[in-house]
């Protein structure tokens, strides 16, 4: 089944992945910015960052015939330091027309701190300047509940946000329904063990149904399966759910939320929308990606 990861950080993975991600029926990705593993030493090596997910990564992917897409943002963790992140935030304007890029992201928080939450607020501040789609990670583990409170709060108290230009990732089952019932897109991250397994997915998609939920790989350096949403995708069908209801996580619902997008390339999407309903194994609810 053809699908796109919406959440993979492939400057970390290696060529290989690449050729497998096409051989699993991956169409796209979308690559957020994020943690290099170690803190930068200065502004610049973001500006490398930058430059690399949106002209090295594109020409990577599409060897595989698998268009990638991106996300800019200094990520949460390093935010801590506001100064630094000051001085990354005046970087991305350049960079925001570039055809791959479809927003700011994954801004977020990390501890749940005061710094967190003032870098967080500017990043916000700049998507809706610029009227850019907004990425969000939530926190791990136990500062997940509280961090993602805090940042639906904080969204809430700009009313220049429109709830179905945002996604929330990461969300388990304490907080998928908070961000659901205020209107916003909402990820689950598939890992092997932390975040959701494929089965934890599975059955919040039949507690919630498939109203904006993607799920994601969010396969990066650290212990992740960059092949994740096709075990999701084996776990719906060995359920019995039916192939318009799984394409409609794994590949209509990405294709809607990042149509939002100014820059989004509809010729690319109509030329998909040719070669799927041209493939015997896709049903006719493909035509569903009709823009
Ligand atoms: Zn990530």
């Amino acid at each position: 089944m053809y699908y796109i990861d919406p959440h993979i950080h492939m400057i970390s993975r290696i060529t290989d992945d690449y050729e497998r991600l096409a051989q699993c029926g991956c169409l796209a990705v979308s690559e957020p910015a994020f943690w290099a593993g170690f803190d930068r030493a200065s502004a610049y090596g973001f500006l490398d960052y930058f430059r690399h997910l949106v002209e090295f990564e594109p020409k990577r992917a599409a060897q595989y015939g698998i268009r990638h897409f991106c996300w800019l943002c200094i990520n949460a963790k390093e935010a801590e330091n506001v100064s630094l992140a000051r001085e990354v935030i005046s970087l991305i304007p350049q960079f925001l027309e570039r055809p791959n890029v479809l927003g700011i992201g994954e801004i977020g928080l990390n501890k749940n701190t005061r710094n967190d939450a003032v870098v967080f607020l500017e990043q916000v501040d700049l998507a809706a300047r610029y009227d850019e789609l907004v990425l969000i990670h939530t926190p791990h583990l136990e500062d997940k509940y509280m961090g993602t409170r805090m940042i639906l709060d904080m969204l809430k108290s700009d009313s220049r946000v429109r709830p179905e230009r945002v996604l929330i990732d990461h969300v388990e089952e304490h907080t998928i329904r908070h961000a659901l019932e205020a209107g916003y897109w909402c990820a689950m991250t598939l890992y092997p063990t932390t975040k959701c397994t494929p089965p934890r997915a599975a059955d919040m998609i039949e507690m919630y149904g498939t109203e904006r939920i993607l799920v994601n790989s969010a396969g990066d350096w650290g212990p992740s399966d960059p092949l994740a949403v096709p075990k999701f995708i084996q776990e719906m069908k060995r359920r019995g759910h039916s192939e318009a209801v799984i394409r409609r996580v794994v590949l209509e619902n990405p294709l809607r939320f990042f149509r939002q997008c100014r820059r989004w390339p509809r010729e690319w999407e109509e030329a998909l929308n040719g070669q799927l309903t041209a493939d015997p194994n896709q049903t006719p609810a493909a035509a569903g990606l009709t823009v």
